[in-house]
């Protein structure tokens, strides 16, 4: 059992201003593993003035020095990545195999922007300007529950880069991973102020960060309806923001993929982090008149699917996050069953034998319409639907009609007809014959799955603007005769 009552201000664990303590449940079995003393406004206060603080060192810093602080960080959590994989599990329920891949990318990730950083050039002429790309100043960096490690350090990663002092705000609900991030990222001795960490509500600390004049930059990763808050919150003190938000991505099998091979992986990618992934592709598209094989293939790819103790090697789903999520997607399953979806795999209450955690059984509906709430909204669960289509035109179509647009997948034995429909489709990214991103390309989602792109060079990017220094050339200054230097007052422009 885990007390914590502090955040991560200045370079200093420090006791927190704030009242409101939760409990730190662990999903697996319920138990109490913890307990978090939520910081409040006045502590992201501070945070926002210490970052502002080392703000103005770090924007005289070199590309040398932060390459030097990425790789620092990038050692620190390599070394301890075996502690995040074990809290991940512990107050989140991933699944020891997909909790080793998160400890592992919050590590690459600091590497992946130290290479990005080592070839950017930060500043370039165009016509008679120099341009400077200069970090945007302070930025929030605002991550969801269900992928704590990875998106604090890969949005820290990306800011560090750039040469932005930041405050995190992890989400209240994953304070025991962040709390071990944290002391992690503290280990690699970077100078005080460059990074802070503030556990606490979006409604406090979170809507601090997003009104506060001497933020910058928002980061924020999550739902889109708390996206949108941002947005304009944000927008009375022009902050630059981007929104990584929500998504219904379709997995598209086209009719020469081998079927064997092909749903096995998009059950895959709609289930990976026990189906609680922004990426997860939830709605599997198939040729109408193969539904029968689908089926077939789908039910006995099943077994083996094993839900059960995510510390367990052998489990590939875990308990969802909390009750609350547990009691949300029993919802949809209620709806999908109501709205006339057939129930292939899967359905309504716990697995069998699991009656301790907030377990749900993995479940696939078929004969799912595109206008069902199962097929629209984002469940955030294991939660599937087999839709129909009669051909390729078909196919996209019922894939772009959705608000969202994150990612999306096709599978195919011909990799340019893949590509050409991957063309068509309106997402960020889209996966051909993968489950799993490349994550030095750009992410991020069209429609209202967001704004703006993270990782790599694109991430490095967002957390810079430039600026236009626009003079004489030297020899036209030389040559110093009389010529027109534009108009003698502003009133001869008009
Ligand atoms: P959420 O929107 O409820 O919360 C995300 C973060 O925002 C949390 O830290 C929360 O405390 C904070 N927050 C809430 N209100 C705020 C406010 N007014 N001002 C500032 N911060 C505020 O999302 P969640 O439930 O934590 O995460 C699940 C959602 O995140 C899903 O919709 C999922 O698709 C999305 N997600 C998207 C991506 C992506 O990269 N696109 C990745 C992971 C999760």
């Amino acid at each position: 059992m885990r007390s914590i009552d502090t955040a991560y201000i200045d370079g200093a664990f420090v006791t927190v201003s704030g009242d409101e303590v939760i409990d730190i449940i662990n999903p697996a079995n319920e138990k109490l593993i913890g307990q978090q003393r939520l910081a409040g406004r006045q502590d992201a206060r501070r945070a926002i003035a210490a970052a502002s603080h080392a703000q103005t060192a770090l924007s005289q810093s070199t590309k040398a020095e932060r390459l030097d602080m990425l790789r620092s960080l990038q050692a620190a959590i390599l070394r301890r990545a075996d502690e995040i994989r074990d809290v991940t599990i512990a107050e989140y329920g991933a699944p020891i195999s997909r909790a080793r891949w998160i400890s592992q990318y919050a590590s690459d990730c600091f590497g992946y922007a130290a290479d990005a950083l080592q070839g950017y050039q930060f500043s370039r002429r165009i016509g008679d300007a120099t341009v400077r790309m200069e970090p945007v100043g302070v930025a929030a960096l605002i991550p969801p529950w269900n992928a704590a490690a990875g998106t604090i350090c890969s949005k820290l990663a990306s800011a560090l880069a750039a040469g932005c002092a930041s405050v995190i705000k992890p989400s209240e609900l994953s304070g025991l991973q962040s709390q071990v991030v944290t002391e992690t990222l503290h280990s690699a001795g970077l100078p005080a102020g460059i990074f802070n960490v503030v556990v606490g509500r979006g409604s406090d600390v979170g809507d601090e960060l997003g009104t506060h004049p001497d933020v910058a930059r928002i980061s924020f990763t999550g739902s889109t309806a708390t996206g949108k808050a941002i947005a304009r919150a944000a927008s009375e003190t022009m902050k630059r923001v981007s929104l990584s938000l929500s998504g219904k991505s379709a997995a598209i099998v086209l009719d020469d993929a081998d079927f064997e091979a092909a749903l096995p992986m998009a059950l895959n990618s709609g289930f990976q982090n026990n189906g609680q992934a922004c990426i997860a592709g939830t709605r599997i598209l198939v040729p109408r008149d193969r539904l029968e094989e689908v089926e077939a293939i789908v039910r006995a790819a099943m077994g083996a699917w094993k839900v059960g103790d995510p510390a367990d090697p052998g489990t590939t789903i875990g308990p969802l996050a909390n009750a609350a999520q547990f009691d949300r997607v029993q919802r949809y399953i209620a709806r999908g069953i109501e709205q006339g979806a057939t129930l292939i795999v899967g359905g309504p209450g716990r697995p069998e034998g699991l009656a301790q955690g907030y377990f749900v059984r993995p479940t696939v509906f078929a004969d799912v319409d595109n206008d069902m709430d199962i097929a629209r909204d984002e469940i955030f669960g294991p939660v599937l639907s087999i839709i129909a289509y009669v051909d390729d035109d078909d196919a996209v179509a019922k894939a772009d009609d959705s608000p969202y647009g994150l990612q999306a997948y096709v599978y195919s034995r011909n990799v340019e007809r893949a590509s050409r429909i991957s063309e068509r489709l309106m997402a960020g990214s889209v996966l051909i014959n993968r489950v799993t991103p490349d994550l030095r390309a750009p992410f991020g989602g069209v429609k209202q799955s967001g704004i703006g792109r993270e990782f790599g060079i694109f991430g490095l990017e967002s957390f810079l603007e430039p600026k236009a220094i626009v003079r004489e050339h030297a020899d036209v200054e030389a040559a110093s005769a009389p010529q027109w230097r534009g108009p003698e007052s502003i009133t001869d422009f008009y």
